[in-house]
């Protein structure tokens, strides 16, 4: 049987081989795709013996999609913008990387939630993994302006550098700011940092929604409830990660597999399970 896993550390709270699963089923396909936790220094091992052992793609978590990103010999153009990858694939001439997150993110916002980024105002909050693997799909939908703003200021600086060209031939705006000087009133507010772990309800002020505006937390089930709220005290409708992380995994199982799945159905099983 063909073998997946997700790698990540830790990993065990993954949804991703429930996800997998459910793919596997709609579409008919013969899979088995499983967890495996990596120590921090062992990735590569992990991974070598893994591809060694016969299994064909994995996709990567927190902490590792950097090192990923580097052990491929092919990767796609959202990848090499991202310098990072959540997606090999184990090909024979040579492994093949992808950065899904991004696609992942926008296939939720103008497919799922139906709202249309062109032409609009875009903040992007976070500089790390998940930040710097959206910018790229972001700027791909044509925003009149995209502001990236990180706790450290030189990692939002460095990822807006990054795309700078990318950003000008789009003719999408592009700069790079702290949390305290976002801006007002975005069409579109994406949080992409970790702060709702602790609880905390938005790393930004609340002038930076406008009224109507969509705020969309990458996290989902409990740890997003606080920015939810916050957005929808603010007049803003609130959503939650799990769209995007069904689409990630639908564009990396899409990648493997050759077949597409429906994501509808199996977004709407994981909201039953959350
Ligand atoms: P990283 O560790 O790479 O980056 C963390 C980011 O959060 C940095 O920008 C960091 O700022 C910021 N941050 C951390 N704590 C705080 C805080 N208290 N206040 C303000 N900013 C803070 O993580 P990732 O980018 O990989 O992941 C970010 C989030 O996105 C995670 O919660 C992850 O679960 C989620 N995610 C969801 C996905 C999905 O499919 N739904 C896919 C990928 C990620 P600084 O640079 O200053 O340290």
């Amino acid at each position: 049987m063909d073998r997946y896993a997700v790698i990540g550390h830790p990993v065990k709270h993954s949804r991703s081989p429930r996800i997998h699963a459910l793919f596997a089923a709609q579409t008919g396909q013969t899979l088995d795709y499983d967890r495996l936790e990596s120590a921090p220094e062992a990735f590569t091992q992990t991974v070598l013996a893994f591809a060694a052992s016969g299994a064909r793609g994995c996709n990567i978590t927190v902490p590792f999609k950097f090192e990923a990103w580097q052990m491929a010999a092919h990767r796609t153009a959202r990848a090499e913008l991202a310098q990072s990858a959540n997606t090999l694939r184990f090909d024979a001439g040579g492994w093949w990387a992808d950065n899904t997150d991004g696609i992942g993110l926008v296939r939720d916002i103008t497919q799922n939630a139906g709202v249309t980024l062109a032409g609009q105002r875009v903040l992007l909050i976070g500089a790390g993994g998940a930040a710097a693997g959206s910018l790229g799909p972001l700027i791909d939908t044509q925003p009149a302006e995209i502001v990236v703003a990180n706790r450290s200021v030189a990692k939002a600086e460095a990822l807006v550098v990054r795309h700078q060209d990318w950003a000008a031939a789009q003719g999408v705006r592009l700069h790079a700011t702290d949390l305290d000087h976002a801006g007002e009133a975005f069409d579109g507010v994406i949080n992409a940092t970790a702060s709702s772990l602790g609880g905390a309800e938005s790393p930004v002020r609340a002038g930076v929604l406008k009224p109507g505006a969509l705020a969309l937390d990458m996290m989902y089930g409990a740890a997003a409830a606080g920015f939810l709220a916050w957005a929808e005290t603010h007049g803003a409708h609130g959503r939650d990660g799990l769209g995007m992380l069904v689409e990630q995994a639908a564009e990396a199982f899409t990648a493997w597999r050759g077949v597409r799945p429906d994501t509808g159905p199996v977004l709407a099983q994981l909201r039953t399970e959350l």
